[in-house]
């Protein structure tokens, strides 16, 4: 019997599973990839912008050493506008000295430098290339159904399964989901002007554009658009691509973009389990809560709530007491409602605003970013989100 069994070897579980090992237990990773996709994952369009808390935590679990240098770009302002407007909401570091708002890192880097922490720890087993099929819990262990028939038994189960989490499902859990009918293409684009390592984001006539800031005179292009035109996008050849993308984005000043990668395309939807917990149970990562990408805060989020489960579950094995005992996944349960809760609505609210065309919610996009721009304390308020240093940093 193990003590905890967790479904899924992406960013959350690996790092869920390193927090833990440190913590005296000894977790098995059930994971549906085989071990040489994890050991060296392929890029996936992502970069992910890491909040100052992030890094700390992945320095101090010794991961962020496997990161070439080279691949951490420091993100340095961001910058919304809305449509012609030359008018811009500006969030930077204030003068709190720390000379970056966050940094931009590959996702596959990210999870290659966990899976090399996780690889090198006794503590955890490794399941790689087992697809968990159904998970139970009874009053001793959950128990995880594997191919052929194999049963795995754990006094706690966690599904770290993605945002479509199959194992929410099997354990009676269902998750508030919005889809705002718009999908996302993400790729990197090199230009011809530096980008400062400033971040821009614009509302255009049917689209949303996000250009993030890597190292080398290269962006991350996020462009989100209808289903139908993604598509499009997705199966242009690569200098028709480019050809569109340069005249699409001229405006910012960049010059002539060239494809740097492959083109990636996700939905724009956001899904929130009803709860987190059930017994002998606990979701982790997107399986709680799938944010929508545009506000930066998935990942951040899913390793703030590992931060969490793991010292709750840690502090019951100190104990001696039972590491799925109601109070302790309770703990939890409270403590990540509270820390995401507010983030994942207000999200929400500002991709319903930016989903729509119709007058009244161009101009509240207008006015959205006018007040704040003039109201100094929300400009701080924002960029201390992004940055995480205001609500515990240094925590765990
Ligand atoms: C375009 C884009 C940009 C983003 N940008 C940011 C950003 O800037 N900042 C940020 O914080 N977040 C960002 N995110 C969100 C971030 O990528 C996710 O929050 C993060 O990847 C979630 O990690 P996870 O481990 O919970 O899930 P996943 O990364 O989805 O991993 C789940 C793992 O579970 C495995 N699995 C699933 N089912 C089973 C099964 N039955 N048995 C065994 N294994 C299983 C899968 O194979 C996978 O390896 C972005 C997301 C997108 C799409």
């Amino acid at each position: 019997m193990h003590d905890v069994a967790i479904i899924g070897a992406g960013p959350v579980g690996l790092a869920l599973a390193i927090l833990m090992a440190r913590d005296g237990l000894s977790p098995v990773l059930v994971e549906r990839q085989a071990e040489d996709a994890l050991a060296a994952p392929a890029f996936d369009g992502r970069e992910i912008a890491v909040t100052h808390h992030s890094r700390g935590l992945l320095e101090r679990i010794g991961a962020w050493e496997h990161l070439p240098p080279e691949a951490v770009s420091p993100l340095r302002r961001a910058r919304v506008l809305n449509g012609a407007d030359p008018y811009a909401l500006t969030f930077d570091t204030g003068d709190g000295g720390v000379g970056a708002l966050g940094f931009l890192v590959s996702n596959h880097l990210i999870r290659r430098a966990l899976y090399r922490v996780a690889r090198g720890m006794p503590a955890i087993r490794m399941r790689a290339a087992t697809e968990v099929e159904h998970v139970s819990a009874g009053a001793e262990a959950a128990t995880l159904r594997l191919p052929g028939g194999e049963a795995l038994g754990a006094r706690l189960a966690v599904a770290a399964d993605t945002r479509f989490s199959r194992a929410r499902g099997w354990m009676g859990i269902t998750a508030l989901t919005q889809d705002f009918g718009r999908s996302m293409l993400v790729c990197r684009v090199a230009h011809e002007a530096p980008h400062e390592h400033v971040a821009t984001e614009w509302f255009d006539y049917g689209q949303t554009v996000a250009l993030l800031p890597v190292n080398g005179d290269a962006s991350s292009l996020v462009m989100t658009r209808a289903p139908g035109e993604i598509e499009r996008l997705m199966a242009l050849p690569p200098a028709a691509f480019e050809a569109e993308m340069t005249r699409d984005i001229r405006r910012r000043g960049l010059g002539r973009l060239r494809l740097e990668s492959t083109r990636h395309a996700y939905p724009l939807a956001s899904s929130y389990a009803r709860r987190f917990v059930a017994p002998r149970f606990a979701l982790a990562g997107d399986a709680a809560v799938g944010m929508l990408p545009i506000t930066a805060h998935g990942f951040n989020l899913g390793l703030r709530g590992a931060e969490t489960l793991a010292r709750e579950v840690g502090r019951a094995r100190r104990r001696g007491e039972d590491v799925a005992a109601p109070a302790v996944l309770r703990r939890y349960e409270t403590a990540h409602r509270l820390a995401t809760g507010p983030l994942y609505a207000g999200t929400n609210a500002i991709a319903a605003l930016y989903a729509r065309e119709e007058l009244p919610a161009r101009l509240a996009r207008h006015a959205v970013l006018r007040i704040g721009g003039a109201f100094a304390p929300f400009r701080q308020a924002v960029a201390a989100m992004l940055m995480d240093r205001g609500a515990g940093a240094g925590r765990g």
